[in-house]
């Protein structure tokens, strides 16, 4: 958390929402949060705006007259919009409250738009980066990351995904799925929705698995992205998925509730020191 369907719930709300309003202010409030070369920084942006954005599994990227940002949200990130000239939007992790007031104690970057909108990054871990880049640097810098095809991307396609699959035939299918190097997007919430909807059980090995079973994954990294783009991400807290709003997510952070296929209790237990989430009943370890 955030994964690719929280980026991509911030990646699009500043794409509507902010995109070619003219920066009125910059307030870094962490100097830590940002990464640059050449001389750049954050301060060039007095005047100017977010021109264009575009994302890469967790990585999003903001074009602006002076440089490339590319930002991720590591663990905690969380972005909000608000202002009188805007709709606003929330994203990322759910601490602080979506309705606290801003800026937080935790809060480390503050943009001011024109109209009374404001971004503001609140991070309560510490660990999300912003790097500047100059624009001939980008490419590069996004191609040492190595990452697989954007889960929404028309590159990933099934083809490649079993190639990329049978090409990691060694060890287990979740640290494998969590490998940006193959896939680029998911993270521990959506491998464990993933591998449910396939039936597959993460501690099967990659080299154990039949085509059926590999096609099914692929299907259900489709279907599990379908469902959670439009929701703008899971709604989990404090190891819980938060009642009332919906299923989703069907079985991570829902331990001791019932299986959505089957009814038996879900499952916690750990896979590669990763909190893991299964039906034991659905998806039988060999
Ligand atoms: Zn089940």
């Amino acid at each position: 958390m955030p994964e690719l369907p929280e980026v991509e719930a911030a990646r699009r709300g500043i794409h509507e929402q902010l995109r070619c309003r003219t920066i009125t202010g910059i307030e870094l409030i962490r100097p830590g949060l940002v990464v640059a070369e050449n001389g750049l920084s954050l301060d060039l942006l007095q005047g100017l705006c977010i021109e264009d954005t575009f994302r890469h599994g967790k990585y999003m990227v903001w074009q602006t007259e002076p440089m490339a940002i590319v930002v991720h949200m590591k663990m905690t990130g969380q972005f909000i919009a608000r202002g009188t000239g805007i709709p606003g939007f929330v994203s990322g992790h759910p601490v602080p409250a979506y309705d606290s007031e801003l800026p937080h104690k935790s809060t480390h970057l503050v943009l001011e738009f024109n109209d009374d909108a404001r971004l503001y990054f609140t991070d309560i871990r510490h660990f999300a980066r912003i790097w500047l880049l100059p624009h001939d640097e980008l490419a590069d810098h996004l191609a040492a990351l190595r990452l697989g095809p954007d889960l929404m991307s028309p590159e990933f396609t099934l083809d490649d995904f079993r190639a990329r699959l049978r090409r990691r035939n060694v060890g287990r299918i979740k640290p494998i799925l969590l490998d940006q190097t193959v896939v680029a997007g998911l993270g521990n919430i959506y491998v464990d929705e993933v591998l449910w909807y396939a039936e597959i059980h993460p501690t099967r090995t990659a080299e154990s698995l039949t085509d059926d079973e590999i096609d099914r994954i692929y299907e259900g990294i489709v279907r599990t992205m379908e469902i959670a783009i439009p929701e703008g991400g899971a709604r989990i807290k404090h190891g819980k998925a938060i009642p009332d709003v919906g299923e989703f997510p069907f079985v991570h952070a829902r331990e001791g509730l019932p299986c959505q296929h089957c009814g038996a209790p879900i499952v916690k237990t750990q896979v590669n020191n990763r909190g893991t989430y299964l039906c034991e009943v659905c998806q039988v370890s060999s």
